[in-house]
């Protein structure tokens, strides 16, 4: 059973740059852990001091529950694959493949059959014989997998793998390696700023801002009940509809519509309203959560609409309808908020507010 542990960990350059704050988490044998993140969040700094290849100012790396803080990277029995690939040009697919095993002392028969068992997954067979350079970029991202695979290490760490492949290619090798790592148990932690691949890949998502935390749970929480502002930024496309209300008398003031705040709020003088595109819907009579606004600017996405609406009666406020394609609308249109859809933030702290009264209980005696 593998599992890799950070506790603590913070990488410092200068009083002004610190990549990596206080990060702590862990990942257990079969769990497939995704650090999402905006560029410079510093997640390739947090997996470089996992691999070994950065040291931490602070902080401790458990692989196995050994502490290898100060173990040397080609001894902590880690797999590391990286966006430039990082194949040995000189070598056939079959010896890339090989070479680490070769190194262990590994005997021919064994390597031939652990390239063999990798390539049931990997589909390089046609290829065993050619050089990196006559390969396609999904291909060679393939054959940097294997010779990750071959190495059947305790941990697999990835960082960005997909972003240099075009999008048709990225979305096929994503489904590659969707299956290929829920064919083995060793725990991955892998990187992207793409919340696609995040959402698409992982058992669990760690989103990272600014060297720190910011929400670590399964990719359904995440999307369902982001901790904050952030998160509902940042996961999700299109992107939350993320609206700074006032509030009067217990309801947020959304143009000329009033949307009543939870009665377990305490009543806050404004706040944010967040509703994701794909929640918004046209209104019928019955509905009585609506608004009404002005639709401005129309995007075809092929399966759906995506509409821009001026609320009536504000002179800023914007919402973003998603509709499906077959749908359609006046200029004038009414939306309906789903009260279970909408999501309330702090305006001050960008934190989310409790969603239960027990929950604010739970938070206030904390
Ligand atoms: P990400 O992978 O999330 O895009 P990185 O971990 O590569 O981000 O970088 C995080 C931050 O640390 C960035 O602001 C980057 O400029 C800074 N940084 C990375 N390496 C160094 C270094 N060797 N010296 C100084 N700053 C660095
Ligand atoms: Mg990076």
């Amino acid at each position: 059973m593998s599992n890799l542990e950070i506790k603590h960990l913070n990488k410092t350059y200068s009083s002004k740059i610190v990549p990596v704050r206080d990060m702590s988490l862990a990942v257990e044998e079969g769990e497939f852990l995704t650090l999402v993140g905006p560029s410079g969040c510093g997640k390739s700094t947090t997996l470089r001091m996992i691999a070994g290849l950065e040291q931490p100012t602070k902080g401790q790396v458990i692989i196995n529950d050994k502490d290898v803080t100060h173990v040397r990277a080609g001894d902590r029995d880690i797999a590391m694959v990286f966006q430039s690939y990082a194949l040995y040009p000189h070598m056939s697919v079959y010896e890339n493949m090989a070479s680490g095993l070769k190194l262990q002392g590994m005997n021919e028969r064994e390597v031939r059959d652990r390239i063999e068992e990798a390539n049931r997954v990997l589909g390089l067979d046609d290829f065993l014989n050619r050089k990196p350079a006559q390969l396609s970029g999904g291909q060679r991202q393939r054959v940097a997998l294997g010779r990750a695979l071959v190495r059947r290490p305790a941990v697999f760490l990835l960082d960005e793998p997909l972003s240099n492949l075009d999008a048709l290619l990225r979305e096929q090798v994503r489904a590659d390696l969707k299956q290929i790592f829920e064919k083995q148990s060793a725990p991955v932690v892998y990187v992207t700023h793409d919340q696609t691949e995040a959402m698409t890949l992982s058992t669990k998502v760690a989103v990272l801002n600014k060297g720190d935390i910011q929400q670590l749970d399964s990719p359904s929480t995440i999307y369902n009940r982001p901790a904050n502002q952030f998160v509902a930024g940042f996961i999700g496309s299109p992107q939350m509809n993320l609206l700074n209300l006032n509030c009067e008398n217990n309801q947020a003031v959304l143009g000329n519509s009033r949307i009543p705040l939870p009665d377990r709020f305490v009543p806050p003088p404004e706040v944010v309203l967040g509703i994701r595109p794909e929640h918004l819907q046209i209104a019928t009579s019955e509905d009585t959560q609506t608004v009404s606004g002005q639709v401005f600017l129309v995007e075809n996405l092929g399966m759906s609409n995506l509409l821009s609406v001026r609320v009536n009666g504000s002179d800023h406020l914007t919402l973003r309808a998603l509709l499906p394609s077959d749908q359609s609308w006046d200029e004038q249109i009414t939306l309906t908020l789903p009260t279970e859809r909408i999501h309330w933030f702090n305006m001050q702290t960008g934190e989310r507010l409790p969603d239960s009264t027990t929950e604010r209980e739970m938070t206030t005696t904390r």
